[in-house]
């Protein structure tokens, strides 16, 4: 595997990047924004391609990379469906899992830090955000914190994981780089206690000061959607506008989004399906966009989860050649609050 632990000296903040293979798909895993320079070239000198962005929780000491990522790279931005950003590719639930070619993580939701906090469980690792530090543990006093939920967060799922168990958390103030599950439930001193109640007691008496970056960084972080009109107002339609072209002889409608979104939101009926990460593929000769866009000179039009990816796909179309290409403005999600029908899938 490859893997690597970068680190920002101004937040103190852990970002990590995880392939399987020189050539092949990445994932990186809380990206701060002033690193996203480097974190691309270090991407091109270990020949990766960055797939997913991830964030464990909305951080309030520094502003994330994961729009900044997109906007580069074009990958797909994950968060965990309880935060509040205004629009990411995937919204993970507890126990989806979050793959790249020859890595699978489960995304396991951990309360407490913050009510949106996720951690992501690996074979032999588990990337903890701020939920479990080495030999600490997050604070619980802002964006919807709760020791209690913490407790339960660190004591019911955490540390219920093996004890060799990797633990590789986004911050570290003293320069220590990893620890285990088994180390931290033996010497964390936040994690010798007995009950919910008696951590509450530690956590509420902590009297920690209020974060400089915080007044900036939260509303940075909350609004890190793409431009879904980038690629021009004209390749954007709404959900009326995508109606009517419905059933259209010369429109070929397509679903971007991976197998675990369309089960459990189901689909709009009659869209083929072109996961986002091979679109390159569908969209190169021999590929059936390839065939149905420039061959055929028939009419494109993506949807997605939230019309992110979709606004994406439509750039990376252009460029590929397609010229009669257009996206579902807010993405399943917009065509469902409409009322508009959706089809179960198996
Ligand atoms: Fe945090």
């Amino acid at each position: 595997m490859i893997f690597r632990q970068l680190f920002d000296h101004q937040s103190s903040t852990y970002t990590y990047i995880l392939g399987s293979r020189r050539g092949g798909e990445a994932m990186i895993i809380d990206a701060v924004i002033e690193h996203v320079d480097r974190y691309v070239q270090l991407l091109g000198e270990l020949d990766l391609k960055l797939v997913k962005a991830l964030d464990t929780h909305v951080h309030a000491d520094h502003i994330s990379g994961l729009g900044a990522l997109r906007d580069r790279t074009r990958c797909i931005t994950v968060m965990g469906c309880h935060s509040q950003v205004d629009v990411v590719s995937v919204r993970v639930e507890d126990g989806d899992k979050v793959d790249v070619e020859g890595i699978s993580l489960r995304a396991l939701y951990t309360p407490g830090h913050t009510d949106d906090s996720y951690c992501y469980h690996g074979v032999d690792r588990v990337f903890t955000g701020d939920t479990l530090l080495i030999r600490g543990t997050g604070r619980t006093d802002f964006q919807g914190g709760d020791p209690r939920a913490a407790y339960d967060s660190l004591f019911n799922k955490l540390l219920k994981l093996p004890d060799e168990t990797l633990v590789y958390p986004a911050h570290d103030y003293r320069g220590e780089t990893v620890s285990t599950v088994g180390e931290e439930r033996a010497f964390n001193p936040r994690l010798q206690v007995g009950s919910a109640d008696a951590y509450a007691e530690i956590m509420d008496g902590l009297d920690l000061p209020h974060l400089k970056m915080m007044d900036i960084a939260v509303p940075a972080n909350l609004m890190i959607g793409a431009n879904q009109l980038a690629s021009g107002e004209e390749c954007s339609l709404s959900v009326a506008d995508v109606k009517k072209q419905i059933g259209r002889l010369d429109v070929v409608l397509v679903d971007l989004r991976e197998d675990a979104g369309r089960r459990r939101h189901g689909v709009i009926s009659g869209s083929l399906h072109a996961p986002y990460p091979d679109l390159d593929k569908f969209l190169a000769p021999g590929g059936v966009l390839h065939y149905e866009g420039r061959t055929g000179g028939k009419r494109i039009l993506f949807y997605c989860a939230y019309g992110e990816r979709s606004a994406l796909a439509v750039a990376t179309s252009k460029e590929a050649g397609l010229a009669n290409v257009f996206h579902l403005l807010g993405g399943i999600d917009a065509w469902a609050e409409a009322g508009e029908p959706i089809e179960v899938i198996d």
